[in-house]
């Protein structure tokens, strides 16, 4: 048995930077002889000597002592990490990729994703990575957005080399009009939008597409002056193309919203496909990575590359993806924020960057998670698990520990000792740095463990054993290795309110040292779960992260 016991404690302890954990031993051991559960008194004991001889000594020391006992084993390295596969027609110094949000949203999980990788490559191959507004929409681009995704972007400890603004090509883009119309690739139509839909839906071409270069360019020159929905410039294709997007598709459109950056200067806007295929060339951009649902749009990307002479960057498509039920629509989310059915951007339902944040997420859990995720075309529908393991991984050892009761059960300790407070560690990891908790005779403890352990011995975890009920019997203040440990909180205490990830608000009870906590300070509420300070003034206001 003792053998059996050094082993494991030795092999926990190499896998853990040279410290045991008892309990971690005794669950090995009991897994390889369940006998061990009948003298488990004794087992306990004796793992906790064994244990504390082990974690005295080094990690060299122990792989040497497991050796002796004739058990080899690789020291455990990090986990493996998914890593990004290499980029087609690389070279060291020469990528050059770019993500270009549109000023018209918060920045979410997919489009943090992109960002992500586009950044990753680059730095990878010692590339350039661009943060490129696509602007070229003066009803949607709103100036805050601007800003809102440069500070969720740096958040996420995404830096870009080079700042871009598609608005501030316009002029470049009407000379690219002009030159496309004087190829004869491109003519202007007056036709009304619904038969333009019509048409292009039956094959159809429309008068316009007979009009000489001449002619083309006559209209081209007048259109600043035309209204808005009166006339568009289209690209010379096929009216039949399997591909609808190649069916003559419009590049420059009127539109008399202002714009937040260039006010009424400009009415003639590039239309998406040629608006992003031309900033591709101007910025030289090498290789784009991009969701997968803007697949159909490539062929008309490329071939607008293609007309003007130009090599198209490299496509990476990978397969949109969000988290289970989640809404990552800017217009959806927009709509349900204007009919309260969310607080806001930031709501705990949602996975905008901004909502991840203030529930607690650290960027490096994001981050990981997101590449985790790798780079496929496959949709990806994921739930909260996986981010939030990653999360649990990154602040636990961080995230100092507060008793909490949400459904307090008051009760009473008879004969308890004469003590003021305990001194309870803030982390178990650090028995050093310590909160008091003020002792009292009358104590809440939480209403489903009163409910499951009535007349049970507990161990109230830093005070010692009880038998709990509303008369609570004290026992000792040693509380035995196999005991339930449950959290209390005295009699004098603070009222906590946690917003919790379906957006209720749970009101409960806490130690009054949450009174010192500070705002956007990562807590763990023992057996309750981790949270993040949202507010602590007249009110305390946790958001819950997650177990
Ligand atoms: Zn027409």
């Amino acid at each position: 048995m003792k053998d059996l016991i050094l082993k494991h404690a030795l092999v926990n302890a190499i896998e853990h930077d040279g410290k045991a954990e008892i309990q971690a031993v005794l669950k090995k051991l009991i897994a390889e002889d369940p006998s061990v559960r009948n003298k488990i008194k004794d087992v306990i004991k004796e793992i906790s000597k064994v244990v504390n001889e082990v974690n005295k000594t080094s990690v060299e020391e122990q792989m040497r002592k497991l050796e002796a006992l004739g058990v080899k084993i690789e020291k455990k390295s990090q986990e493996e990490k998914y890593e990004l596969p290499e980029l087609p027609g690389a070279k060291i110094g020469k990528v050059v990729t770019a993500f270009p949000p549109e000023p018209s949203k918060y920045l979410h999980l997919g489009a943090s994703k992109a960002a992500l990788v586009n950044f990753t490559y680059a730095k990878k191959y010692k590339g350039k990575f661009i943060l490129r507004f696509e602007d070229s929409n003066p009803e949607l681009a709103k100036k805050e957005y601007y800003k809102i995704i440069m500070d969720g972007l740096k958040w996420l400890g995404i830096k870009w080399g080079k700042m871009d603004y598609l608005s501030d090509h316009i002029p470049e883009y009407y000379k690219t009009v002009e030159q496309i119309l004087s190829k004869n690739l491109a003519y202007v139509c007056t036709c009304r939008q619904e038969d333009i839909k019509r048409k292009r839906e039956a094959g159809e071409v429309c008068i316009h597409r007979m009009q000489s270069i001449e002619e083309n360019l006559k209209m081209w020159n007048k259109m600043a002056k035309m209204k808005e929905g009166e006339a568009i410039v289209r690209l010379k294709i096929d009216m039949q193309h399997p591909n609808s997007t190649m069916r003559d598709p419009a590049i420059i459109r009127i539109i008399d919203a202002p714009h937040p950056r260039t006010k009424n200067k400009f009415r003639l806007w590039p239309v998406y496909d040629f608006a992003t295929s031309m900033l591709d060339i101007w910025e030289g951009v090498t290789h784009r990575v991009r969701s997968k649902e803007f697949e159909l749009r490539k062929e008309l990307q490329q071939h607008i590359q293609k007309i003007l002479g130009a090599k198209s960057p490299y496509i990476i498509e990978i397969g949109r993806f969000n988290i289970e039920g989640i809404p990552s629509s800017g217009r959806i989310i927009r709509e349900m924020i204007e009919t309260k059915q969310l607080s806001g951007w930031d709501d705990p339902r949602l996975t905008t960057i901004v909502a991840l944040k203030r529930r607690g997420f650290v960027p490096k859990a994001i981050t990981e998670f997101l590449i985790s995720t790798g780079v496929t075309k496959t949709e990806a529908v994921l739930t909260w698990e996986p981010l939030e393991a990653e999360n649990r991984k990154m602040i636990d050892l961080k995230a100092n520990r507060y008793f909490a009761v949400l459904n307090p059960e008051e009760i009473t300790i008879r004969n308890p000792p004469k003590i003021k407070f305990v001194d309870v560690p803030l982390h178990p990891g650090n028995k050093e740095k310590t909160r008091k908790i003020s002792v009292t005779k009358n104590i809440f403890v939480e209403g489903n463990d009163f409910e499951k352990y009535q007349n049970n011995e507990v161990g109230l975890i830093n005070r010692g054993t009880v038998v709990l009920k509303k008369d609570a019997k004290y026992i000792s203040s040693e509380i035995k290795f196999e005991s339930q440990k449950i959290q209390w909180v005295p009699q004098k205490n603070t009222k906590i309110k946690i917003v919790m990830p379906d957006g209720s608000t749970k009101e409960g009870i806490a130690e009054n040292n949450v009174k010192k906590l500070k705002v956007n300070q990562l807590i763990q509420l023992v057996r309750i779960g981790f949270c993040r300070v949202d507010k602590v003034d007249k009110d305390i206001v946790l958001y819950y992260s997650h177990k």
